[in-house]
């Protein structure tokens, strides 16, 4: 196992100022992964904690199938995706696609902030 987990930040639009303020709260727990993310919420978090964030496409432009393709190759190892529950998104079958190749590959994929506590927090880890 790679003593180095790597860690996908996803956040739909109305969701990217509770990452953002998660990622800030949780940058000492961060710093210990490598991190990437779909193009604008790499940029955000990469912005507001200093930490390095790989960016990929944004998500509406491919970001959600390339993370996902980054899940089935095994580069992966946890997901936190905030995806926004009230609002249609034009890429809902990348989002249900991204969910899904997760659950295939069995790798944590917290999709809001409580699970993420728990999920950064754990032992297991
Ligand atoms: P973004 O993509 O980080 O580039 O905004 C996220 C998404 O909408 O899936």
């Amino acid at each position: 196992m790679k003593e180095r987990k790597t860690l996908a930040l996803i956040a739909h639009d109305n969701k990217k100022a509770e990452m953002v303020s998660w990622a800030m709260k949780n940058r000492n727990l961060l710093s210990a992964f490598t991190l990437c993310g779909t193009g604008t919420t790499a940029k955000l978090v990469a912005e507001a904690t200093g930490l390095e964030v790989k960016g990929y496409l944004s998500g509406p432009l491919g970001g959600d199938q390339q993370i996902g393709a980054k899940i089935a190759e095994g580069e992966i190892d946890l997901v936190v995706f905030f995806w926004d529950p009230l609002q249609a998104q034009p890429h809902d079958p990348d989002v249900k696609a991204l969910l899904r190749i997760a659950v295939v590959y069995d790798i944590p994929i917290a999709t809001n902030k409580a699970t993420a506590n728990y999920v950064i927090n754990s032992t297991l880890l």
